[in-house]
């Protein structure tokens, strides 16, 4: 592969020199870039947020399945007050099965943890009371008058909606939530339509309110989630990923390197007599060296490839798909890139610098922490070999 495609492209034939996506998995992201967008839709997300905003959902989902498999039969207790006998045990049935689904959910839920299951569940245990609610009104205004059902069973569709502010969605998918809990809402509107447009129209905008109320929260949530998220992983002087996210990421690299019989490989960059920076410019200018090196690295990387600030002045990369002797070139290239840069100190004199490298592949079913000790070995002989220089190897531990 060569160089100047490899810098230009991901391995998708995206162009990389695009704002950094905001939650992508080795670039940092930037929000004056892109927050309404990742509040729009999931379409920038990394992996990696996806799945931390799954468990969130997860947990907030199971707690709401509890809540309404417990509070719907528990409800009955007022149908036997407002309702006569009959309906109230009529409804006592429908609600007990509502309960039991719910419990089912809930299971499901608890034993599949994965986007799609969650999607699912989500979707069914906000439909399905919806679903009971409209059943139970047709069933109630054939015996009675709409206006004679009382107020705290009419406005059931609201509260739930208004449960649904509790997730941590984006727009679109809250859309489409609302939309799919208003579908039966609106037969049941066209079934018992009476000519009565004004009655029709204070419930749409009932409906327009608490959904309208319900999308504003689910983004608050989000915003906040993403807040959290970016200040546990990514590093606040550079805006790569931390350590702890990387760990994460390679391992779901080489569960997937492993699963597709593909490799990768993994470089570890420590820039040279950093110290020194330090000690003669002063801390400032070493801030503005690590900076200085990780714009170079994402623009030099692919958006595919995930880079992390590993310690004070070492780098991590990892670059899926990549074998040895691509690496090795990417390194060279990088460690080049880095020779050539320079900052500037206040009293503008021209601060250089350099790295040392080491490069590894990925050998299947090896543990990450055997890869990371052969990389960090590798980067050591640099070191040792004189500094401002890349070593690689694959047979090292
Ligand atoms: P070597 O070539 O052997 O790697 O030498 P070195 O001086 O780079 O390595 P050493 O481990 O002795 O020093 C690393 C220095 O990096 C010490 C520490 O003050 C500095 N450092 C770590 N994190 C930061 C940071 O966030 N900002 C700045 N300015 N300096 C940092
Ligand atoms: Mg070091
Ligand atoms: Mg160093």
């Amino acid at each position: 592969m060569s160089n100047s495609s490899y810098a230009e492209n991901d391995d998708r034939g995206q162009q990389v020199n695009k704002p950094p996506k905001l939650l992508n998995s080795g670039k940092s992201f930037c929000t004056k870039y892109s927050t309404i967008e990742d509040v729009v839709s999931t379409h920038n997300h990394s992996n990696d947020f996806i799945q931390t905003r799954n468990q969130y959902i997860v947990e907030r989902l199971k707690l709401i399945c509890l809540f309404f498999a417990i509070s719907v039969p528990a409800s009955s207790s007022l149908d036997f007050i407002v309702f006569d006998s009959a309906q109230a045990k009529l409804l006592l049935v429908n609600r007990l099965i509502v309960s039991g689904v719910l419990i089912g959910l809930y299971q499901l839920i608890r034993r599949y943890r994965t986007v799609n299951m969650t999607r699912v569940v989500l979707t069914l245990s906000f439909l399905l009371p919806v679903l009971s609610y409209t059943a139970t009104e047709l069933l109630l205004t054939q015996t009675m008058a709409y206006r004679d059902i009382p107020l705290s069973f009419t406005l059931t569709p609201y509260l739930i909606i208004a449960m649904l502010g509790l997730f941590p969605l984006t727009t679109s998918g809250g859309v489409v939530l609302l939309s799919v809990i208003a579908l039966p809402l609106a037969i049941l509107e066209y079934i018992q339509y009476t000519g009565d447009y004004t009655a029709v129209i204070d419930k749409l905008w009932l409906f327009v309110l608490f959904g309208g109320i319900c999308l504003w929260l689910q983004s608050g949530q989000m915003i906040m989630l993403m807040k959290l998220y970016r200040e546990s992983t990514i590093d606040s002087l550079t805006g790569l990923i931390n350590r702890r996210v990387l760990m994460r990421q390679v391992t779901e690299i080489a569960i997937n390197s492993n699963a597709a019989q593909d490799s990768f490989s993994v470089m570890m960059l420590d820039l040279d007599y950093f110290k020194r920076v330090n000690d003669t410019y002063g801390h400032m200018v070493g801030d503005n060296v690590l900076v200085n090196v990780s714009s170079l690295l994402k623009r030099e990387l692919r958006n595919s490839d995930v880079i992390a600030r590993f310690g004070g002045e070492e780098f991590l990369v990892v670059m899926p798909h990549l074998e040895l002797a691509q690496a090795t070139q990417v390194a060279l290239r990088v460690a080049e890139a880095i020779r050539k840069s320079s900052v500037m100190t206040d009293e503008q004199q021209e601060v250089t610098f350099t790295t040392s490298i080491g490069v590894t592949q990925y050998i299947a079913d090896e543990s990450i922490a055997q890869l990371f000790k052969r990389v960090d070995d590798l980067l050591y002989q640099a070191k040792m070999q004189g500094r401002d220089r890349v070593e690689n190897g694959i047979t090292l531990c």
